[in-house]
């Protein structure tokens, strides 16, 4: 009986990947990976190894959640080494909670080597302080694409001390702004949108929850981070925030339902 490693790829960047990460790549005798690991850190990857791409082309599955989990077990059982390597962390919305559970259940010995979600990778992109103390108090990762059922973002959460780190924003970012102001997210909070955070081909684009609408798509993957840290000039909007303005926008508020 091998062992399974659940291990983070990290944003992009493969600089960027752990130590740990690194060496058991290096040995490892399979590697399923998702399609959002890049090139450069699949080069690491020693050339005895097997390697699967689970992950989804083109909008098309190449294996179910189900088969990935199968394979995993009995990769378990004929490798030393079985890395299932994914995008960011493992645990930051990558399926890992039902991976986890079928390798417990079949009794398969497994361990997760933890990777820079895509949610810091973005900030330190843009040199952006997530908890700012002088205009955050929380930060929540979150998407509206949550679960089969689709079910819409928890704003309860989300109050005017909030920074939002939106994973899978989707192509209609008209669409991501009426989502946002339907949960109470006044137009002036600023966004950033990151593009491909820490990797080649990196953009980011500061704007509002009020010109998110007008932008210009930024190739995938992208991450939102919607908040008052997300201004350029942190100082300044916290002033009018704390202190409230003229029409009240600024005005902390309480979790809005
Ligand atoms: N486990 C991953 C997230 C997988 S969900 C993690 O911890 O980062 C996939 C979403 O993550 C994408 O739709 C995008 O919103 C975000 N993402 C992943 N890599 C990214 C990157 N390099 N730049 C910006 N967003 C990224």
């Amino acid at each position: 009986m091998g062992k399974v490693y659940l291990v983070g790829a990290g944003p992009g960047d493969p600089e960027l990947l752990t130590v740990k990460a690194a060496r058991l790549l290096a040995r490892a005798g399979i590697v399923l990976h998702d399609s959002l690991v890049s090139h450069e850190i699949l080069q690491l990857i020693g050339r005895e190894a097997e390697v699967i791409d689970v992950g989804k082309r083109c909008g098309q599955k190449l294996l179910t959640q189900d088969e990935i989990n199968r394979l995993l077990v009995s990769a378990g059982a004929n490798h030393d080494v079985v890395i299932r390597l994914k995008g960011g962390d493992p645990l930051i919305f990558g399926r890992a909670g039902e991976e986890i559970e079928a390798l417990r259940s079949a009794g398969v010995d497994f361990e997760v080597v933890p990777g820079i979600t895509a949610a810091l990778g973005a900030a330190a992109a843009a040199g952006i302080s997530l908890t700012d103390r002088r205009a955050a108090s929380q930060v929540v990762f979150s998407t509206f694409s949550r679960g089969t059922e689709g079910a819409p973002m928890d704003f309860s959460a989300i109050t005017s001390t909030t920074t939002l780190a939106l994973y899978m924003p989707g192509p209609d970012y008209a669409e991501v702004a009426h989502r946002l102001r339907e949960g109470g997210v006044p137009d002036d909070v600023p966004c950033v949108i990151v593009s491909n955070a820490t990797g080649a081909g990196q953009q980011i684009r500061w704007t509002s929850v009020a010109r998110l609408a007008h932008e210009e798509r930024l190739p995938t993957p992208a991450l939102m981070i919607v908040g008052r840290v997300a201004s350029r000039n942190v100082q300044e909007i916290s002033k009018a925030f704390w202190h409230g303005d003229a029409d009240g926008c600024n005005a902390p508020r309480t979790a809005v339902s």
